[in-house]
């Protein structure tokens, strides 16, 4: 049962294979238990599908089976650095071949792609928002401190719905450095919520997520949740009744 001490307490191991807490020594944490500490800090859960279950009404209006906001999870060191390892150990056991630099989507994956180079034992490259775009979506990265010719990149991204900004922050790393790179087949995703679930990009690349779930909105009118008897509430007010 994890409680917010054994959160705020919890540590990797130094060799990243396992995690201690006090003088107690535990496996990694599997996706169930991170989804647990999701709940924990009220920054994400998903529709058990039993319609006497409460779901989310978004700030958007919509309503929704799913909602998650990781940087509520990945601001703590400790945990992150763990949420790093469970990825690795995922990549690993996808296949993940020798690479020789990570980056992640700015800035939301920054701080994980660092955890996750620094573990790798490889530099982390840092791609930037593009200042002169006032909607954030497109990435730049410069070139002061470029990726050797040849180099491998893996990408990180903390959550996926749709995967445009790790489009953006691939070819923000190919415009930008001055010299050809090549990126890892597979790219590490914590949290895969994408309305349907596919896992190959138009690239070519796999998506190896740790957490995945079909995330969906509607407008209330076409909600099948509400159809079949769910009970639709505001997270900051009801989050007891949402992650019951
Ligand atoms: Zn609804």
């Amino acid at each position: 049962m994890w409680t917010m001490e054994k959160l705020m307490g919890i540590r990797l191991s130094h060799d990243a294979r396992r995690v201690e807490f006090k003088d107690e020594v535990w496996r990694l944490p599997s996706p169930d238990d991170v989804l647990e500490w999701f709940k924990l800090f009220r920054a994400g859960w998903v529709y058990s599908g039993d319609p006497a279950r409460a779901h989310a009404i978004l700030h958007s209006g919509k309503h929704s089976n799913g909602f998650f906001l990781v940087k509520r999870l990945l601001s703590f060191g400790n945990l992150r650095e763990i949420a790093a390892a469970c990825m690795i150990a995922e990549l690993r056991k996808a296949g993940l071949g020798k690479v020789d630099g990570v980056y992640g989507s700015p800035y939301s994956s920054i701080l994980l792609a660092g955890d996750i180079g620094r573990l790798l034992g490889v530099k982390t490259f840092v791609p930037e928002k593009d200042p002169s775009d006032p909607k954030g979506k497109k990435m730049i990265f410069k070139p002061d401190d470029p990726a050797p010719e040849g180099s491998v990149l893996l990408g990180i991204e903390e959550l996926v719905t749709t995967f445009d900004s790790g489009e953006a922050t691939k070819a923000a790393m190919i415009a930008g450095n001055p010299y050809p790179v090549t990126f890892a087949p597979i790219v590490g995703v914590l949290v895969h919520r994408p309305p349907e679930i596919v896992h190959a990009l138009p690239d070519g690349r796999v998506i190896v997520p740790f957490i995945e779930r079909q995330v969906d909105a509607w407008d209330p009118a076409q909600c099948p949740l509400c159809a079949a008897g769910s009970k639709a509430v505001l997270p900051k007010t009801n989050w007891a009744e949402l992650a019951a």
